[in-house]
């Protein structure tokens, strides 16, 4: 039997926009139904309300849902067993819980489960380590979490299925063989020109552009680093853009600082951030004002260890169909200090920074981390020529930077440049090779990792 993906290559590409569309017009259904547009509601209520309601109302679904986890959940009953859950009543109290990790998930992936497969949507969590994760969504959950990104977009003026947008994500929607320079199809069913990120190149970049010179998309949103490749072509290349987003929310992906900016800048309008997970996180989103808030409505966020380091536990209140309680997800984040009044009028806790999972890092020679986000800034003050970057590192006290230049604009004393900015960071200690590549390959997930710490024990 011919497969779909088979039929949908071999078919032209005006059919492949209609099969793309009727993808589109079925997950519609699954997200939005009567509960996505209650949530909705309820959510621009509750913005409204004092700060002391907000938390009232996270203590109250708390209390609930660890309640739910008990009832319906074998590995929570089991792991509840000796606990009086009825006395948890506060967000103190939850402290009395176990700390569950991703392993324990997936070992006993069957008896956390409340629901049936087939009563679920089935979302899967990858994640570079390679560890894989099943988790079944309920229908409710699966759209009270759409309404909350949609919410999060509309506040900032962006509204989802009337206003145009372009998506860069992981979707194989070009065929192998296809010769024409089409690389985007179109989901009338949510106004979505989605782009492939596997085929943005220096070649291909400029019929991107075009192409979204035509769209004039409302917003972007997806893949970061296909953002900035995108950006970075339309600064290199001086080219006039007849639209001007409202805003730009990436996703899936670590922001950087230099990389925001340039997005600011090409594009002429704000990029807000948001912390989400597949495996169901409780929500972080930028304001009109980007400062992140966290969404109290979606759950709880508390540190693994007080005190030492940033990483957290979530509990997530959209997740009834794979309960997250005092889930050990991986990723950090540093809470504000401040009193928690935002210049937007919003009033809920802030979050200073979000740090994705910390193995995105190179070493110094003497073993200490540098993240991502402070190799990205090394790339900051060079000059307009680099099309791509990417740092690999395979032992203590070396360095390979493979660089995707504008071979024009490109001069060779750059390269000096660059190993300078890197032994300021790493230390004289380091040797810092660089070689230039025709093209810098993405992940297979579409992703593009800009950092690769490939040392033994990683
Ligand atoms: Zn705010």
């Amino acid at each position: 039997m011919i497969s779909l993906s088979k039929i949908y290559d071999l078919a032209p590409i005006w059919l492949q926009n209609v099969m793309v569309t009727a993808a589109g017009y079925r997950n519609n259904r699954t997200r939005y139904g009567l509960a996505y547009y209650e949530y909705k509601k309820f959510l621009k209520v509750f913005d409204t309300l004092p700060l002391s309601k907000k938390l009232e109302h996270q203590r109250l679904e708390l209390v609930r849902f660890i309640r739910h986890a008990r009832d319906n959940s074998e590995f929570y009953k089991k792991s509840y067993k000796d606990i009086d859950v009825n006395a948890i009543q506060s967000l103190e109290d939850i402290k009395r819980l176990p700390i569950v990790d991703k392993e324990m998930l997936r070992i006993n992936a069957n008896e956390v489960f409340t629901i049936t497969r087939e009563d679920a949507i089935e979302g899967h969590t990858g994640g570079t380590t390679g560890k894989s994760l099943v988790v079944l969504m309920t229908p409710d959950d699966m759209m009270k979490r759409m309404a909350m990104l949609d919410h999060f977009k509309e506040r900032v003026g962006f509204k989802h299925r009337s206003m145009r947008r372009a998506t860069f994500n992981g979707k194989h929607i070009v065929p192998p063989a296809q010769k024409k320079k089409v690389f985007w199809r179109y989901n009338h069913a949510c106004k979505q020109m989605i782009y492939s990120s596997f085929h943005i190149t220096e070649k291909n970049a400029g019929y991107y552009v075009k192409s979204l010179n035509s769209f004039k998309p409302h917003a972007l949103d997806g893949f970061f680093t296909c953002m900035i490749d995108i950006a970075n072509y339309i600064e290199r290349k001086n080219i006039k853009l007849d639209f001007r987003p409202v805003g730009i929310f990436p996703t899936s992906e670590t922001l950087t600082d230099s990389g925001r900016d340039l997005l600011e800048k090409v594009f002429n309008c704000k990029v807000y951030d948001q912390y989400a997970s597949s495996e169901g996180a409780p929500f972080v989103t930028e304001c009109k004002d980007q400062r992140l808030h966290i969404e109290l409505a979606s759950g709880f966020f508390e540190y693994f260890q007080e005190g030492s380091s940033n990483e957290i536990l979530v509990t997530s209140f959209t997740t009834h169909g794979t309960p997250l309680i005092r889930y050990r997800i991986g990723d950090s984040m540093v809470l504000s200090k401040e009193d928690n009044v935002c210049s937007c009028g919003m009033h809920t806790p802030l979050v200073e920074s979000i740090r994705g999972r910390e193995l995105d890092f190179l070493y110094t020679a003497e073993g200490a981390k540098v993240n991502a986000g402070n190799v990205a800034n090394l790339f900051k003050n060079m000059p307009n020529a680099l099309i791509r970057a990417q740092t690999r590192q395979e032992e203590l006290g070396q360095i390979l930077v493979l660089l995707e230049v504008d071979k024009e604009a490109y001069k060779q004393e750059y390269d000096d440049l660059l190993r300078d900015e890197f032994l300021h960071k790493f230390g004289s200690d380091t040797q810092v090779f660089i070689e230039h590549v025709d093209e810098i390959p993405r992940e297979r997930s579409g992703k593009f990792r800009m950092v690769k710490n490939l040392v033994p024990g990683e």
